[in-house]
């Protein structure tokens, strides 16, 4: 076949446009740990004042600024709150233990989002034998959750609980993008409800590396430390930076696109034969799962086949990622070969 492979795989594998691409290639740079790279510090500052928060600290991921996060927060023998699945959680290597000496109280969600009383009931009260709630740590949009979001209500009865016993509370926003653009939020609400909030450009955004950690002017000063010790001070970083500068200008509203199309393949699977259940796709993860008579692995073989990639996410559970490099013409080859397996 000569046309172009479909990755359905992840919204992390898209390629930097030329546009971006000379944008990088332009940006002024100068060494950031000397704190003198005005790209990076453009970008640090333009991520913050979207959510309405004082300042931003960039990474290499989105697991570092989480896990920067949750060290500057917590203290050893402490614990973070947050949901069985969430990304922090599960696919972080554990870092929660090993940076932070820290435990968690694991939560089931709906979809991957808590409620206020739920939290509430799982800070630990006074006791010798209890580790010391430190942090509540929340997903938005939730990845396991197939992209599910919060509504405002929701957040702001979160953060009420949290204010009320003297908690912070981070965000894990990966994608919180594709958040806003769904729900139609503005970024600035979530700066009033979350001490500190871990933006990733490097999803949806479609920039090739970068997270911005957003919180207070002294936290962010505070987790400087915590990112040399973990080996993320980086130099000439404004070219990388320069990308997320141009994602967040042109990469944002996009993301409604995203959302249509994934919206749509969800509907094509609901349709499907073989399909047994598809999550709601809120955004751009459409979470499903095959029927028994309907084995995973051949049906991700049949697409690898169709130039499809997609990615296994648990028994006979696949997920497809919408994204920037997945246009109507590719989703248009995808109907035809689900179709086809009918
Ligand atoms: C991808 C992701 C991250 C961070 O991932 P990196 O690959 O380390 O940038 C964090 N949280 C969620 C929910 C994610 O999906």
């Amino acid at each position: 076949m000569n046309t172009p492979p479909i990755d359905l795989r992840s919204d992390t594998v898209t390629r930097p446009t030329p546009a971006m691409l000379e944008a990088m290639f332009h940006a002024r740079v100068g060494d950031d740990v000397y704190e003198e790279d005005p790209t990076v510090q453009a970008l640090e500052a333009e991520t913050a004042a979207r959510f309405g928060l004082e300042a931003g600290l960039f990474c290499p991921s989105g697991t570092m600024t989480n896990q920067i996060a949750i060290k500057a927060h917590t203290v050893p023998m402490s614990e973070v709150i947050c949901e069985q699945t969430s990304h922090i959680y599960l696919w972080e290597v554990g870092g929660i233990a090993f940076h932070s000496g820290a435990s968690v109280a694991l939560l089931t969600g709906d979809r991957g989002r808590l409620t206020a009383p739920q939290v509430e009931a799982a800070i630990r009260p006074e006791n010798v034998h209890y580790p010391i709630t430190r942090l509540i740590s929340l997903e938005n949009t939730h990845n396991r959750g197939g992209g599910s979001c919060y509504t405002l209500p929701e957040l702001e009865a979160l953060a009420e609980v949290a204010r009320r016993h003297r908690l912070p509370l981070h965000l894990d926003g990966a994608r919180v993008f594709n958040a806003l653009v769904a729900t139609g939020q503005d970024g600035r609400e979530y700066g009033r409800l979350f001490d500190t909030i871990s933006v990733c450009l490097s999803k949806g955004m479609g920039a090739p590396v970068g997270s911005v950690l957003l919180g207070s002017r002294a936290f962010i000063q505070q987790t400087k430390r915590i990112r040399k010790v973990m080996g993320g001070g980086m130099r000439q970083a404004g070219y990388l930076a320069a990308a997320g500068l141009y994602a967040l200008e042109h990469n944002v509203e996009r993301l409604a696109d995203d959302h249509r199309r994934a919206r749509k393949l969800a509907d094509l699977l609901a349709a499907r034969p073989y399909v047994a259940e598809v999550l709601p796709a809120d955004t751009n993860l459409v979470i499903f799962r095959l029927r028994d008579s309907q084995p995973a692995e051949a049906f991700l073989a049949y697409l690898e086949q169709q130039g499809i990639k997609a990615s296994s996410f648990g028994p006979q559970l696949i997920r497809f990622v919408t994204h920037l490099d997945v246009d109507d013409a590719m989703l248009a080859r995808v109907e035809k070969a689900l179709v086809a397996l009918d």
